[in-house]
């Protein structure tokens, strides 16, 4: 039997898998094998605040969250199914709601070795 793999560890212990992504400024906020044996990993950019797009300022409040399908990345044996949590911010001061900037996919375009 050679396909004893983290695979068949229980739902229970899901947060011990680790995916090693090299995406600078992001965290992984999920991460969970699907049922036909790829890895979602949901991730977040760790920015607590975004600039506002139209009057400049700092904006803190989320306005609400949706997940966007980035790409898929094989991981070692793995497909990795990569799933971006972006936050929509609405700003105190201009009442503007806007997404926030798209840095995964941006200049750093870096994803596994
Ligand atoms: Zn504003």
């Amino acid at each position: 039997m050679q396909d004893q793999h983290i695979i068949e560890t229980e739902p229970t212990q899901r947060e011990g898998i680790f995916v090693p992504l090299d995406l600078p400024g992001f965290q992984i906020c999920q991460q969970f094998w699907q049922e036909d044996g790829t890895i979602c990993v949901t991730i977040m950019a760790q920015t607590a605040q975004v600039c506002c797009p139209r009057c400049l300022r700092l904006c803190t409040k989320i306005h609400d969250r949706r997940l966007r399908k980035k790409r898929d990345l094989p991981c070692q044996a793995h497909q990795v199914h990569l799933m971006l949590l972006k936050r929509r911010f609405r700003c105190e001061a201009c009442q503007a709601v806007f997404t926030e900037p798209d840095t995964v996919c941006g200049r750093r375009r870096r994803t596994t070795r």
